[in-house]
């Protein structure tokens, strides 16, 4: 396994890996790498004949008063994790590299990053955004791999490679999920274990909901109404959103008559958890 911090030495290897072996397959991560990370490196495995990762926890795409400094950095785990999941090339730069002198170009995806997350996480998306088109040209591959975990980010993904042209094809991956149903994230360790217990609430109220419409029920706003109240009696818990959009343009969906997606944001104790769950029509439920 190769370890490049230089965009030049990254080139190079990713250069010599499309020669030598053929397709790429690249997997954009901040690193703390989890099970979840770890099906995303399988996925590109058995899609392309190389892997490559990247490890990178991007300053533009945190806000003032988030865990930027805190963000957990394991590099020498990360990189054990990498070489007996078989990666071939780790890009781990430092933020020097990747912004020298600051950052003065920036990307903006429009339109799906007006709702769920957008509002709330001023200039996030266009930190995501950036970095993503960056990383693209830095590494060139044939497929990237992201999680619905962060279904939004990967709506935006796809907007952009759309829009910019950029030749990558961009695979989304299923959440992992812990065996309550809790979407694996790096920020679960900042739950108590009180919290950790009531976390599993969001992914129950999610599938519980997906079920109701899969027998039925069209209407967003009753099985939004229910998800909020058993969120509420769960114990404290700042709901941001839950909501119920179109799966492919993120547009709010009053009536269930197409495949959309319950998307949700809520506080628990200092740790702010995402999740996101397939909803659709009796007919074409999964
Ligand atoms: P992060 O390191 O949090 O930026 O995540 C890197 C990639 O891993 C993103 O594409 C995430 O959507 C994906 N990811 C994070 N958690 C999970 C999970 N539980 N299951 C599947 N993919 C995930």
């Amino acid at each position: 396994m190769i370890v490049a911090g230089s965009i030049a030495a990254c080139r190079k290897a990713m250069h010599d890996l499309q020669d030598n072996r053929g397709s790429v397959g690249l997997v954009p991560t901040m690193g703390a790498l989890h099970r979840g990370h770890l099906s995303l490196i399988q996925a590109a495995r058995t899609r392309c004949e190389a892997v490559a990762v990247t490890i990178f926890v991007n300053p533009t795409q945190f806000g003032p008063g988030e865990d930027f400094a805190a963000y957990p950095r394991p590099l020498d785990d990360d990189l054990r994790q990498c070489e007996s999941a078989g990666v071939d090339l780790v890009f781990a730069p430092d933020v020097e590299t990747i912004y020298p002198g600051g950052e003065c170009t920036s990307v903006h995806v429009g339109g799906v990053t007006d709702v769920l997350c957008g509002p709330l996480r001023p200039g996030h998306f266009d930190g995501v955004a950036t970095i993503v088109a960056k990383l693209f040209n830095i590494l060139p591959a044939d497929a990237a791999f992201f999680g619905e975990k962060d279904y939004q980010q990967l709506v935006v993904i796809r907007q952009l490679t759309r829009d910019l042209n950029i030749p990558i094809e961009i695979v989304g991956c299923p959440t992992l999920r812990e065996s309550d149903g809790l979407a694996v994230s790096s920020r679960n360790a900042y739950l108590t274990p009180s919290q950790r217990e009531q976390a599993a609430v969001l992914s129950r109220v999610m599938f519980a909901a997906a079920e109701r419409a899969a027998c039925g029920e069209r209407d967003s706003s009753e099985l939004m109404g229910a998800m909020r109240l058993e969120i509420a009696n769960s114990g404290p818990a700042e709901i941001e959103y839950v909501d119920i959009v179109d799966a492919a343009t993120l547009e709010r969906m009053p009536i269930i008559d197409r495949p959309g997606r319950i998307c949700l944001a809520v506080r628990i104790g200092s740790c702010r958890l995402i999740d996101n769950v397939a909803v659709d029509t009796p007919s074409k439920a999964d």
